[in-house]
């Protein structure tokens, strides 16, 4: 009897859309040595706040939907101890803590008694439950939802870079995944009239007005721990490219698939919007204000402000001490931001995502025959991602650029 012999083996591989296509897109070298190579980042401040935020916001929608305990929500006796139980479950994973300059530590006092030092991050997250939350809880349907589908990796033809194309394909196909941070579910007839703020911005919006095929809707939302990105009209329109590296368009780009991938399950309802909350602008650190301040002064905001508010940035003087008392107005419209679901942008932000593939695709594959990193993968981190990065001291570019920094004396 003829044996068959075993078939090759064939993979497809599986990219997340936060953990590999946008992290690709802030520095191609730093995603390989990061999520390739396996070697965690050891402490950048966003990284680990971004995964915090999302464990406590999901931990605190748990705990509201059992307890139903009333807005506003004590730090001490009801947030602390949601704080504690995300950190703990991050530092098994090797994700600890930063600096205590920026997150609760305890003390220790008379009597082996310890108390909590409240620092920005957990200032923060009171901010974000209270605030926020408050209202997002309510109009919940599901939490934390993975989302996954097939797609075709696009030939060269397709592509902007020609190069490289003797190198063979690994698959014809690779799975694109994510997880919702929040499904709502809105009833259009029922939720007009209550008193929540995501509904009050949706309809200033004019979501309301131009949604009527159906009743029941659903909003797809997502927590940024960071702050609202530059906007630059040059590149936000429909020409914009991944190459224009905007982390305006990437997030957009997001939300986007997330609705593609959505609208592909069986319970779905049709997608109202999608909504990201921007959650350091409820409590920007100095450094965030210095950003912000920059982006109004060369106007790379799409909002506009107060003459209140835009009176105190002038006058700041840029020290911690004299932070300026912004509006609730200022923090509010910042942290929010709306996402139109469009076909033609759903279209347009998965073939971006395809070329993201492609390329990780070409880097993978280039490196497993030439056996060099550095040379596969493109080190092109900008100058705050750099300055964060644990791998810079042996990374050409930073070297390269901060050579005088560097050279020893
Ligand atoms: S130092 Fe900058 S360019 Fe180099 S790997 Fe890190 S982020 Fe990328």
């Amino acid at each position: 009897m003829k044996l068959s012999s075993k078939s090759k083996e064939y993979n497809i591989p599986e990219y997340s859309l936060t953990g590999d296509l946008l992290s690709f897109l802030t520095c191609n070298l730093q995603y390989r040595y990061q999520n390739k190579g396996l070697l965690p980042p050891s402490r950048p401040l966003q990284h680990w706040f971004g995964e915090f935020i999302h464990g406590v916001m999901d931990e605190a929608y748990k705990q509201w939907k059992i307890k139903e305990t009333h807005f506003p929500w004590d730090w001490m006796g009801d947030i602390r101890p949601i704080e504690e139980k995300i950190d703990q479950q991050m530092q098994i994973r090797g994700l600890y803590p930063p600096n205590p300059k920026y997150f609760t530590h305890y003390i220790d006092i008379e009597n082996s008694k310890k108390i909590p030092l409240k620092r920005i991050i957990s200032s923060r997250v009171e901010k974000s439950i209270n605030i926020w939350g408050k209202h997002i809880f309510p109009l919940i349907d599901s939490s934390e939802v993975l989302i996954k589908r097939l797609r075709e990796i696009p030939s060269d033809s397709n592509n902007e870079e020609q190069s490289d194309n003797n190198i063979e394909k690994r698959s014809d196909f690779y799975c694109v995944n994510g997880i919702i941070d929040v499904i709502s579910s809105l009833n259009i007839s029922s939720e007009i009239s209550t008193n929540n703020l995501i509904i009050d911005y949706l309809k200033k919006e004019g979501f309301y007005k131009s949604q009527r095929k159906s009743e029941e809707y659903e909003i797809i939302i997502d927590y940024k721990g960071m702050k609202r990105p530059k906007y630059d009209s040059r590149t936000t329109n429909q020409q914009s490219k991944i190459s224009d590296k905007s982390d305006w368009n990437y997030h957009k780009w997001q939300i986007l698939t997330y609705s593609w991938l959505r609208s592909r399950q069986a319970n779905s309802k049709p997608i109202m919007a999608g909504i990201i909350f921007y959650l350091n602008e409820l409590l920007p650190s100095t450094k965030d204000l210095l950003v912000i301040k920059e982006d109004i002064e060369t106007n790379k905001t799409d909002l506009k402000i107060s003459k209140f508010d835009k009176q105190l940035i002038e006058d700041w003087d840029e020290s911690e001490e004299n932070f300026p008392k912004l509006s609730n107005s200022f923090k509010l419209d910042r942290s929010i931001r709306i996402i139109k679901i469009d076909d033609d942008e759903i279209k347009k932000a998965l073939t971006e995502f395809d070329i993201v593939v492609n390329k990780i695709e070409k880097s993978t594959l280039k490196e497993n025959k030439s056996n060099s990193i550095k040379n596969s993968w493109k080190a092109d981190g900008d100058k705050r991602t750099c300055d964060a990065c644990d791998f810079k001291s042996f990374c050409n570019k930073y070297t390269d650029q901060n050579s005088n920094c560097l050279t020893i004396p």
